[in-house]
């Protein structure tokens, strides 16, 4: 790894949750403050979905477990629990690196029992998060899943995917790929508060019409749809504007749910924030994890419109690109989801 003379410190001891999975050693330096880098060498990259999903793929490849990009409503953050960590701020600091990941996921794409079926990437957790900077997880795995023939798709928050672009463009020319950037928070004040470690609305702007002039499609996820903060007609039609205006061929959108731990972490965020939602969030997610039917209804009559009116219908094979993560499964029933 490239840490030499940037100030790096390093230690050997582990939780046993990270222990579990190959843990080599963890890592801090001031060019991120805050975070620690937990290498594990991994024993598989691939990841199958299960059996009975209705996602558009079937297999996986995540990097990184853990996402300094922070959103307060990610629905991966119970994952963490799995290594014996927080879901919360652990979650967001304390950053998993696969460091072996492309190496084994070449060897498991050379099986002769492979059937180069479609691989998601970032389904999980971010692949273009700021640990993707220093650690260049996925030029090489890029580089092996088209070298072995495997159609793949790319979701992201982060516009470091930028320097991939002639790689994912080279890629497209032999292989199915699809790229989707997920945007949801037009406001600039909003989004520091709730999505504090991504890049900001505009520099997310910007790479969608960075990827369209590569000369790949773009699915956007406007998701998910923050009730009271983000599902204002005014929000989504200056925010579906935009996003149309950078060149995107479709979006899709749904609202947040809340799930296990996460709804905990994203709460106190909330109420923090925006304590007067309290009670209305309380009783939208009185059911459960997910937004009433009323309120979706009401969500895809106000949207819909919008989508048409800016031309961000998706066509089919955009939406295979709006890969929703597997925690989204029972919500995957119609190409413009609410
Ligand atoms: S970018 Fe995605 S994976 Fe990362 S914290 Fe946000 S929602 Fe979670």
């Amino acid at each position: 790894m490239r840490w030499d003379g940037q100030g790096v410190s390093v230690d050997d001891g582990a939780l046993p949750g990270l222990q579990r999975i190959g843990f080599v050693r963890s890592v801090r330096t001031p060019q991120f403050e805050g975070i620690t880098f937990h290498e594990v060498l991994c024993k598989s990259a691939l990841n199958k979905v299960p059996e009975g999903s209705m996602l558009p793929f079937r297999y996986t490849v995540n990097g990184y477990r853990g996402c300094s990009h922070a959103c307060r409503y990610c629905f991966a953050r119970p994952t963490h629990e799995y290594l014996d960590m927080d879901s919360g701020a652990d979650f967001d600091s304390q950053v998993v690196v696969k460091t072996n990941v492309a190496e084994v996921l070449r060897r498991e794409l050379h099986r002769k029992t492979w059937q180069r079926e479609t691989v998601a990437l970032g389904t999980n957790t971010d692949p273009y998060q700021r640990a993707e900077g220093r650690y260049a997880l996925m030029p090489r795995i890029i580089g092996a899943l088209a070298a072995s023939g495997t159609p793949f798709s790319i979701l992201t928050k982060g516009t470091l995917l930028r320097r991939d672009l002639t790689l994912i463009a080279d890629a497209a020319e032999h292989v199915d790929v699809s790229v989707a950037v997920s945007l949801a928070v037009g406001h600039p004040e909003l989004h520091r508060d709730v999505e504090p470690g991504t890049p900001s609305p505009q520099a997310r702007l910007g790479l969608i019409a960075a990827i369209r002039d590569a000369g790949l499609q773009c699915h956007v996820m406007v998701a998910p749809v923050l009730p009271k903060l983000t599902d204002s007609v005014e929000h989504l039609d200056d925010l579906l504007g935009q996003i149309a205006a950078a060149g995107a061929n479709g979006v899709t959108v749904f609202g947040l749910h809340l799930r296990g731990s996460t709804r905990g972490w994203f709460m106190s965020w909330l109420a923090r924030s925006h304590p007067e939602l309290i009670a209305e969030y309380r009783n939208l997610y009185r059911r459960g994890a997910y937004l009433p039917p009323e309120y979706r209804d009401m969500l895809r009559d106000r949207v819909t419109p919008l989508v048409n009116r800016h031309g961000l219908n998706p066509d089919r094979r955009s939406f295979q690109a709006a890969q929703a993560p597997a925690a989204l499964t029972a919500q995957v029933a119609q190409p413009t989801l609410f």
